[in-house]
């Protein structure tokens, strides 16, 4: 048992990213404390209102069978999940079978960011300790993790992400264009919205480091993170590429919907008053994201669009395959500076 304990906590601090760190953990549960159901909750906690996602999910069906579920939003969270994050207390709920509920809490620099909630028939005090010590290892490597993946000055997810994060999307969209291949019509119309990737850089930026210093620069850098995370939606993964230069990455919707929300979102940083700054505006790039597409290429797509951008008038939006399909750029254009990584 001590042994099996100890392979298993090896186990977990193997992992190198946050999506199979969370699968090592449910298994470890499973494998451990015996459970039916056992869900992992997060709180996106980027807009003023309370986002829960479920990360993922293991059922026990009939003993033997085991149905995992994969990322979702929560549109109504349990009570219990809600006390639990405002709380950071463990929650119990017993059923008249013999079941119980229990919401552990999980934090992240003492702040509540989610939860894990397990299904069992009455736990024995041994399983709770065992049920606790997992979760805060987890908690623990959790930490790790999330520093590694993020940029230490505005906090959005940092450039060495991207590459891992985007290849898992276009895996996705490729499952999902095999499942859409079976459907009738209306279904595929409906599922048929692509991701999209937009970059953005500042215009203009050198003159606010050169007028006011670097310092200065940093502040108008990190109020336009705060502002990014709130008006984009918690699913939507907002990268630092390099010093003001961002990288969107959108989860799947229409050509219309998207530019009016990237021309609501322009509108809005003009209208901001930065530090230093009267008027800061972004030039945008913007590319679809196909399923057989590679990460460099989308990326080259999105350059393309934003050198375009930037060389006719800065302040703007521009759509990779709308100037594509106007011959205003060439597809060998080579006024891209992506470095390979
Ligand atoms: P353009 O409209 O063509 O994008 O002009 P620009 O001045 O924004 O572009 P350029 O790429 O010439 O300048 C980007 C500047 O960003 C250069 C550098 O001083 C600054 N920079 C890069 N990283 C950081 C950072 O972490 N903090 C601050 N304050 N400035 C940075
Ligand atoms: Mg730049
Ligand atoms: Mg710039």
């Amino acid at each position: 048992m001590e042994e099996n304990l100890l392979n298993s906590v090896i186990k977990i601090t193997k992992n190198r990213d946050v999506d199979s760190l969370e699968y090592s953990l449910i298994s470890t549960i499973q494998e451990f404390v015996g459970c039916t159901e056992i869900v992992v909750y997060k709180d996106l906690n980027v807009h003023t209102d309370l986002t829960i996602e479920r990360s993922i999910s293991l059922k026990v069906i009939n003993g033997n069978q085991f149905e995992w579920a994969q990322r979702k939003v929560v549109d109504s969270p349990e009570p219990e999940l809600l006390s639990c994050l405002r709380s950071a207390c463990i929650i119990t709920v017993q059923s008249t079978d013999g079941m119980e509920k229990r919401w552990l809490p999980i934090s992240l620099q003492d702040k509540q960011i989610g939860a894990i909630a397990v299904v069992c028939k009455g736990l024995k005090s041994a399983d709770q300790v065992l049920l606790n010590a997992f979760c805060r290892i987890y908690e623990n490597y959790l930490f790790i993790l999330h520093e590694n993946e993020r940029d230490q000055l505005t906090g959005l997810l940092n450039r060495q992400t991207f590459d891992k994060k985007i290849k898992q999307l276009i895996e996705k969209q490729v499952i999902k264009q095999h499942k859409t291949a079976k459907m009738d019509n209306n279904r595929k119309r409906r599922f048929s919205s692509t991701s999209w990737l937009a970059m953005l850089d500042i215009d203009h930026f050198k003159k606010i480091n050169d007028s006011f210093g670097h310092v200065c620069g940093d502040e108008v850098l990190l109020l336009l993170a705060q502002k990014m995370r709130y008006f984009l939606r918690s699913t939507d993964l907002i990268f630092r590429f390099g010093g003001e230069e961002f990288v969107i990455v959108f989860e799947p919707t229409s050509f219309e919907s998207i530019e009016k929300k990237m021309n609501e979102f322009m509108e809005m940083i003009r209208e901001t008053h930065f530090p230093f700054v009267a008027n800061m505006t972004v030039s945008i790039g913007m590319c679809r994201i196909s399923p057989y597409d590679f990460p460099i290429n989308v990326l080259e797509n999105a350059d393309k669009a934003l050198y375009y951008a930037k060389e006719n008038g800065r302040n703007r939006l521009c759509f990779y395959e709308q100037l594509m399909e106007n011959n205003l750029i060439d597809s060998n254009d080579k006024s891209t500076d992506i470095d390979l990584f």
